[in-house]
């Protein structure tokens, strides 16, 4: 058996097409030194935070993307991602320009950059003798770019399929039925935040419709619970989204879709290009 684990930039055994430029975010991670521990400690003081706190100033270069900061002692860490297909500066343009433009930063520690792939998981993680694991098969959290976690689960998918006398086509179907439909599912909604403006977030922040339980699943990289207090209070958040609640019911509609078409998604490979294409029109992107 063959794993390519190359990343997305890798080898590509299995030969899936290219990734759309609007698929990929260009993330960029840096430490620097502080160089003015006053300075860092009102910056903190100005959004009520406290030195260990992560300040995520979410939508400053479109809607999918962030920059996080965080003073840790003589340290501060800065984590930005940001999608440039769609006209927006880089994730390392984004964390460069945060970090020249306030002295109390000081001179980089170490850091680097490179995009991560989005989108919904590869249609096809196993051909014959090679499986794709990680960001090779788009395993990866969209909502938030996370994917160590997805492709540690992956390998673990994989090597208990083996150890249990099973081929690389039940790491497929395994990986795929338990947690493809989540992926995919979220990514409906990294899309969708990908199309709001600075405004339409700030809105869709207050409605109360991404309240602290819907993200603190999306987090978690599970599916929030629909308690009935959530239920109950969710006409009137929707009537405060204005505009956003239709793309988001929208969304919302397409989401339970589609773990409904991954739960189902088929052993055989011969009937894998209408599964392909029930979940493309869903989604709305290819696999
Ligand atoms: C700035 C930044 C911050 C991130 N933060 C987070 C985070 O907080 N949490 C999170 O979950 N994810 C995060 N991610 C995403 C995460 O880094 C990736 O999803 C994850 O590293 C993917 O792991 P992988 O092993 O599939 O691929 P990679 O980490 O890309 O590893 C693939 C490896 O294969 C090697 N390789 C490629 N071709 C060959 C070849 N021909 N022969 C041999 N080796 C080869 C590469 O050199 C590389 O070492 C971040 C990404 C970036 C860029």
């Amino acid at each position: 058996m063959i794993a390519d684990a190359s990343g997305v930039a890798g080898l590509n055994l299995l030969g899936a097409p290219p990734i759309p430029s609007r698929d990929l975010c260009a993330a960029a991670q840096a430490v620097h030194a502080v160089a003015d521990p006053s300075g860092a400690r009102a910056f903190l003081s100005e959004y009520g935070a406290r030195e260990g706190d992560t300040l995520c100033f979410a939508g400053l270069a479109g809607g999918y993307s962030i920059l996080n900061v965080s003073v840790h002692g003589d340290e501060v860490s800065l984590l930005t991602g940001t999608i440039p297909a769609d006209g927006h500066q880089s994730g390392r343009a984004l964390l460069e320009g945060f970090a020249a433009e306030r002295g109390w930063i000081g001179a980089r520690i170490f850091g680097g950059h490179r995009a991560i792939p989005l989108g919904r998981p590869r249609d096809t993680l196993a051909r014959g003798r090679v499986v794709a694991l990680g960001d090779a098969a788009r395993q990866v959290f969209s909502a938030h770019g996370s994917g160590i976690g997805p492709g540690m689960v992956a390998a673990r998918t994989l090597a208990d399929a083996l150890a249990d006398g099973g081929r690389v086509e039940d790491y497929a179907v395994g990986w795929m039925r338990r947690h493809g439909g989540l992926f995919a599912a979220y990514d409906v909604f990294r899309r969708f935040s990908q199309s709001l403006s600075p405004m339409q977030l700030t809105r869709l922040m207050r409605s109360g419709l991404m309240d602290a339980e819907a993200t603190a699943a999306g987090m978690r990289q599970r599916l929030p619970t629909a308690s009935v207090g959530r239920l109950v209070g969710m006409p009137a958040a929707l009537r405060r989204a204005g505009g956003v609640s239709g793309p988001l019911a929208a969304a919302g509609a397409r989401m339970a879709g589609l773990l409904a078409l991954y739960a189902r998604y088929p052993r055989a490979a011969s009937s894998r290009a209408r599964w392909s294409a029930a979940v493309t029109a869903l989604h709305g992107g290819a696999g």
